[in-house]
């Protein structure tokens, strides 16, 4: 499932005249140790330009919300990537103004797969679910990713317009 997210950003990469290096996709049953630090559920490592997934977390998402709420952590996760190829992730920016755009990256991809037909119905609903399951609010935690409305809305302004996401 990470081609589509593959060719899609490297298309989208081209445009802007960055070369893509596709992230390796590394799967894990558990929590893993990565050069990063631990890696629980989805994780991106920059250093290795590494996506890490724990498959045990994958399958439960699926089957408990739908695969789309998989592959809304995956499609994040890409984000970070691509973070990394236009030099955001060197900018010292707050984690929650990373992780926000990551999640609107995620809706970008989402819309793309829309319009080639390929989303089935319930998929952005199940984007949602996970953009809003996974807010905390921690605020004062360096490692705060936003609230459950911020990802949310993160991740549907990037499924209606691309550019929001760099504003
Ligand atoms: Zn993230």
């Amino acid at each position: 499932m990470s081609q589509g997210l593959d060719a899609f950003w490297g298309g989208f990469l081209q445009r802007l005249g960055v070369k893509y290096t596709y992230p390796v996709v590394h799967t894990h049953k558990g929590a893993e140790m990565t050069p990063c630090g631990l890696a629980m559920i989805a994780h991106y490592c920059s250093q290795t330009n590494t996506i890490h997934l724990n498959m045990t977390q994958m399958n439960k998402l699926a089957s408990r919300i739908g695969d789309s709420a998989a592959y809304f952590s995956l499609a994040h996760e890409y984000g970070h990537s691509v973070q990394r190829h236009l030099g955001m992730l060197d900018k010292n920016l707050p984690v929650v103004v990373l992780e926000l755009q990551a999640d609107c990256l995620a809706g970008v991809f989402f819309s793309a797969t829309k319009q080639l037909g390929l989303l089935e119905p319930g998929d952005i609903e199940e984007g949602v679910i996970m953009a809003t399951m996974t807010g905390d609010n921690h605020y004062e935690d360096p490692s705060h990713h936003g609230t459950s409305k911020q990802r949310a809305k993160a991740f549907l302004s990037g499924l209606r317009n691309p550019t929001a996401c760099f504003q």
